[in-house]
């Protein structure tokens, strides 16, 4: 049964990753969080780690398997932005956002791989963006850090595949977290006009589309781009 495997969520005391989190709850999961602050939702085990720092990482990791039992499905959901134009984005800008973004899934996937070796099964998630494939004026840090999860997704499942690992990306449009509110009023009302859902969505929807990939019904799925965009980034 899929509803019992132990499932690690990365940003687990917010946004998305915390609608995933209690989604997971709800579908019967054993179901484990890191957060830097704050705690996941009821039903979850909150492990205290930064996926910047590696160390942190193997500590969470360790600590989930001894409390929880072997972690069989990760979704690496932790990330950030910096926005601001090329021009005026600094080597920290830049490094911090690559740094958490994409290094901190590869430190957490990393880990996660060693007991999913071992279990001959595993189901890794990562959590991008529309932008990374569409494009986003002042986002070029975040867009080529989501971007390049989607090279990850599909060499992991070129090394892993053969060993009941699947790896897929799920790309969010503009869902209503602390990261969209920071908008101010008219760009969301542009944003808005452009998506032809004509709304941002509630983290709940990418939540679904999570817990569905993690599900036995989507064994055979690997290497995909999943968008839960409301349509905006059509074609890419
Ligand atoms: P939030 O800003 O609401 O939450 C971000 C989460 O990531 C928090 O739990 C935060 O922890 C955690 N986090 C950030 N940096 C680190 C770090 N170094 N180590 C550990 N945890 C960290 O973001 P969202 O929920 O909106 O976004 C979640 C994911 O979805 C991100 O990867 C984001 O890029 C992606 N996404 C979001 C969209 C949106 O419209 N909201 C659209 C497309 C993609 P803490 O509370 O401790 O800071």
């Amino acid at each position: 049964m899929s509803e019992q495997r132990v499932v690690l969520v990365t940003g687990g005391n917010r946004g998305i990753g915390r609608s995933i989190a209690e989604r997971f709850v709800r579908e019967g999961y054993r179901v484990a969080v890191t957060a830097r602050s704050g705690e996941g939702p009821d039903g979850t085990l909150t492990v205290r780690a930064d996926v910047t720092d590696a160390a942190a990482i193997d500590a969470a990791f360790t600590e989930v398997e001894e409390k929880l039992g072997p972690i069989e499905i990760v979704v690496a959901n932790a990330g950030i932005t910096k926005d601001t134009l090329l021009l005026r984005m600094s080597e920290d800008d830049f490094d911090s956002v690559i740094a958490t973004n994409l290094g901190g899934t590869f430190r957490v996937v990393k880990r996660a791989s060693k007991g999913m070796l071992r279990a001959r099964f595993g189901r890794v998630i990562l959590i991008s963006s529309v932008v990374g494939l569409y494009g986003s004026a002042g986002q070029i840090n975040y867009s080529a850090s989501k971007s390049a999860l989607v090279g990850f997704a599909r060499s992991l499942t070129r090394e892993l595949g053969s060993r009941g690992i699947t790896a897929n990306v799920v790309a969010p449009g503009f869902i209503e977290t602390d990261m969209t509110a920071e908008l101010p009023e008219d760009t969301q009302k542009q944003y808005k006009a452009n998506i032809p859902a004509g709304r941002f969505a509630s983290p709940d929807e990418v939540a679904g589309v999570v817990t569905w990939l993690a599900g036995d019904d989507a064994a055979y799925i690997s290497g995909a781009v999943i968008p839960v965009d409301g349509g905006l980034g059509m074609g890419h």
